[in-house]
């Protein structure tokens, strides 16, 4: 347990300060408060990072959704040629409800795009478009860290309706029974593992969308970099969230480590 800890909690140096400060220390009230301190510090940057990064998201969709592509094709169009230059044939492109709401479901080879990214010319929509289909084409290649992450899908889904309870059950228990805790905090550890592989899987569906824009003249030089600069922002929310979730684990292990020193 503590190796998959110290794995995790060497993503930041603070964490690993508090970690071993309660871990190794001789109770001394001063260094776990300042753990405790730290780590509402380190939330209130995530939250802080979290607030920037939707607020840059929303005005770069908004201005290079307005800016057409001089093709005037679709997200539909754009979405359907990358499928075919990649020789995918298997895959459907289709609309769906919402804003933001656009996926790939590996699960009946589906891209889901909303319908100002379906039906828009624009170069916010093609970008999306070609990032969906970059993960139909990393699920055509057998790209590993989207396996990984398909296979933990199920053992999230499956967890995380009980994770909350066991953690807060774990906390109420915790001068009886501390092991409670420590099964929730394994059970959240999944979702942060989830997170991170989440990381290369979105990085990548990017790289091959920008790679494949370019080369097949969708993007010209002027408009090439709106849709680099709009999944950057994308990309951004993935990253937050990953950090977010591992401040919250670090979060209940120091819980649980002050618990039982007592
Ligand atoms: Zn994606």
């Amino acid at each position: 347990m503590m190796t998959l800890i110290s794995f995790l909690a060497s993503f930041l140096p603070s964490g690993e300060i508090i970690l071993q400060a309660n871990y190794y220390g001789n109770g001394q009230s001063s260094t776990q408060m300042g753990g405790t301190v730290l780590i509402w510090i380190l939330f209130g940057f995530i939250a802080l990072a979290g607030w920037i990064v939707q607020a840059q998201l929303q005005s770069r969709f908004k201005k290079y959704s307005s800016l057409s592509l001089r093709n005037g094709m679709t997200g539909k169009d754009v979405a359907e040629k990358m499928l075919h230059d990649h020789g995918i044939y298997d895959v459907q492109v289709i609309s769906t409800r919402g804003h933001l709401t656009d996926h790939y479901n590996p699960m009946n080879k589906t891209i889901n795009l909303s319908e100002p990214v379906y039906s828009g010319t624009s170069v916010a929509a093609a970008a999306v478009a070609a990032h969906e289909t970059g993960h139909a084409v990393q699920h055509a290649v057998g790209y590993a860290p989207l396996k990984m992450r398909s296979a933990l899908v199920p053992v999230i889904s499956a967890t995380s309706r009980w994770v909350m309870w066991v953690i807060l059950l774990g906390i109420i228990m915790l001068q009886t029974f501390p092991a409670l805790l420590w099964v929730g905090i394994a059970m959240f550890a999944l979702t942060t593992i989830f997170s991170f592989v989440t990381l290369p899987v979105e990085k990548n569906a990017t790289n091959r969308a920008l790679a494949w824009l370019s080369n097949a003249g969708i993007t010209d030089v002027s408009n090439q970099s709106q849709a680099v600069d709009a999944l950057r922002w994308a990309g951004y929310t993935y990253v937050v969230a990953a950090l977010g979730s591992l401040a919250t684990l670090i979060y209940y292990i120091m819980i649980a480590l002050g618990g039982n020193r007592r």
